[in-house]
């Protein structure tokens, strides 16, 4: 696999007629492709894949997903949002190594940092050796893996959302406002959810979607220990939607998880998306996402939840944190 082989797959979809775009970019100035099936009206779900450098394994899942539910036209009662790749940077660097890339300050500080080493296959990171996964704004920093020191994996910024990939999600999020998040990450064979100080209604709440997610992949359910500033922990904490992350793949396979696993990976997960997205709406009456707006497919009308200057409040502080963390980066 190469890394145009890997956007290839993902550009493949359009051939059938599927409508990509740009969730956002990159550091390095790349796009981030997704794309949206179903209605626009109605309960909204989020997946996004290949947030770790070499668990691009979970890009392919997408594809493969999307084109079976796009060309069965299976996607009802709402619409889900596919998100490829988080990180295209860091795939390229773990897919073509650092000589696919034309500065030689950027070789010289990605090399440093793996070691001397030109094998770049274990690589987790963005181009500026931040884990994105630990990046977002959910007790940021506060996790016992956590490095505070450019890496090739676990170092979570020199503040939160400080990276373009995780500001892309974080707005792209905000932006489509779904009720359930889904990310996919390699390997493990196991479904995560929950998240410290989330309230026991709401752990309730995820719980029992997970176990639906448990049992259409068969992969077993998992409340989050020490987890801290993945997107999943940033949906609970700052949307207080239900979120999950489903590590595919069994243990014993070696990093990067390589193409001939995925048959097997793709038949555990593929219902996962409709399974979902039907969760979501069973449960869209106890989601409040920061006081969301409901929009009422039946008539076609946007009803405002009582709840609706919760959200506005809710949003204005958190654009307060984000811009205070802006500008404190900004004086250092
Ligand atoms: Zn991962």
């Amino acid at each position: 696999m190469t890394y145009q082989e890997l956007i290839a797959s993902i550009l493949s979809l359009q051939e059938e007629g599927i409508e990509l775009f740009n969730a956002g970019k990159s550091v390095l100035g790349k796009n981030i492709l997704a794309t949206h099936l179903g209605d626009y009206s109605g309960t909204q779900i989020l997946i996004q894949a290949g947030i770790h450098a070499r668990e691009w394994i979970t890009t392919l899942l997408l594809v493969e997903m999307v084109r079976n539910l796009y060309n069965n036209d299976l996607v009802k009662d709402g619409g889900i949002y596919f998100v490829f790749l988080t990180n295209p940077d860091g795939a390229q660097i773990e897919l073509d190594g650092v000589d696919s890339l034309n500065c030689d300050i950027t070789r010289e500080y990605l090399t440093l940092a793996n070691g001397g080493s030109t094998d770049f296959s274990q690589f987790k990171a963005n181009v500026n050796l931040v884990d994105l996964n630990t990046n977002f704004d959910a007790n940021w920093g506060g996790g016992s893996q956590n490095v505070f020191c450019p890496a090739t994996e676990d170092f979570v910024g020199f503040y939160p959302e400080s990276e373009r990939e995780v500001q892309s999600l974080v707005n792209f999020t905000l932006k489509t406002r779904p009720l359930l998040t889904i990310s996919y990450h390699s390997k493990g064979n196991v479904i995560y959810y929950g998240f410290e100080n989330e309230s026991e209604e709401n752990i309730e709440r995820d719980r029992n979607i997970g176990e639906a997610l448990s049992a259409t992949t068969n992969y077993p359910l998992i409340f989050t220990e020490n987890s801290t500033g993945g997107y999943k922990d940033w949906c609970i904490d700052e949307l207080r939607i239900p979120a999950y992350t489903i590590e595919v793949g069994a243990d014993s396979i070696p990093h990067p998880v390589g193409v001939e696993y995925l048959p097997e990976i793709y038949n555990r997960n593929k219902d996962v998306p409709l399974v979902a997205l039907q969760k979501a709406n069973e449960f869209a009456s106890s989601i409040d996402f920061m006081g969301r707006i409901v929009q009422n497919s039946s008539n076609g009308k946007v009803k405002v939840k009582s709840n609706g200057s919760g959200y506005l409040a809710r949003l204005q502080s958190l654009y307060e944190r984000r811009s205070a963390n802006w500008s404190r980066n900004r004086k250092k």
